[in-house]
């Protein structure tokens, strides 16, 4: 049986869905680190769900390639720079969880590359389209920017970066949903970064009535976002958030069915 919300919860809470386990991934980026810095070359470590097979091209050069437990490879990725020393786990745990699986070998990703940039959560203005001379798309945060080629996520600060390419049918939704990821492990200071949307609009009602609508949502990069009942409810909660970010409810807790009283 499926609850419909019967109106919007009016709590100082927001929503946001679980972030995607990355407790393997983590401990397998660990036990790479440990083994390249201790002179190997190469080193495997599976996850639930794929392998990790890392190389050291010397001390700030490291490629880790993500294929399936079927032998198929997804991504490859190279750090660069200081980020080689740092953690991507967010980048590769999405990468598992996004990646298209049983494809034919040579397929390349079918994706648009707006529609990758206009899906993505980490931009400073969502609404800008950073479309460059070239073709390709610029998201940038604060600390970090990254450019969208085809079948390829580029992403650089001063210090470093994450390049992935991407092997097989990747769609614009789980290329966005990695490109995120990636930027969050390159700038942490731009997790969340808040806007409001404009309140104060006016429409016309069924019956043909001039209405105002003062309601305004908060959205952060996070992928957190609050219906305000007027903007400065917006703003009051983005603040909210920002200083308690791990505070949040997921959409199916917040649409539990209300108890009557
Ligand atoms: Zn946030």
């Amino acid at each position: 049986m499926t609850t419909e919300p019967a109106h919007a919860p009016v709590e100082r809470h927001g929503y946001r869905a679980r972030p995607t386990p990355r407790h393997h991934e983590k401990a397998a980026l660990a036990a790479i680190a440990q083994a390249l810095s201790t002179g190997a070359r190469e080193h495997h470590v599976a996850v639930p769900g794929g392998t990790f097979t890392a190389r050291s091209y010397g001390p700030r050069h490291w490629r880790v390639a993500v294929h399936r437990p079927t032998g198929q490879r997804v991504a490859l990725a190279v750090l660069h720079g200081d980020q080689a020393a740092a953690s991507a786990a967010r980048t590769v745990a999405e990468v598992i969880r996004r990646a298209p699986t049983g494809f034919a070998d040579g397929a390349r990703p079918t994706y648009d590359l707006v529609s990758v940039g206009e899906n993505m959560v980490m931009r400073r203005n969502r609404a800008y389209r950073s479309l460059r001379a070239d073709g390709t798309v610029r998201a940038a945060v604060p600390g970090a920017q990254l450019i969208i080629r085809p079948s390829v996520l580029d992403a650089t600060t001063t210090r470093g970066g994450i390049r992935l390419t991407l092997d097989g049918p990747w769609g614009y939704r789980e290329a966005a949903a990695v490109a995120d990821a990636v930027l969050r492990d390159l700038a942490p200071e731009a997790r969340h970064l808040t806007y409001t949307t404009g309140g104060g609009r006016y429409y016309y009602n069924e019956s043909g009535s001039r209405c105002y609508d003062s309601s305004s949502w908060a959205h952060c990069s996070c992928d957190w976002h609050y219906p305000g009942s007027d903007q400065s409810d917006a703003r009051w909660t983005a603040k909210w958030h920002r200083q308690h970010p791990d505070a949040y409810r997921t959409p199916e807790e917040a649409y539990a069915p209300q108890r009557t009283i």
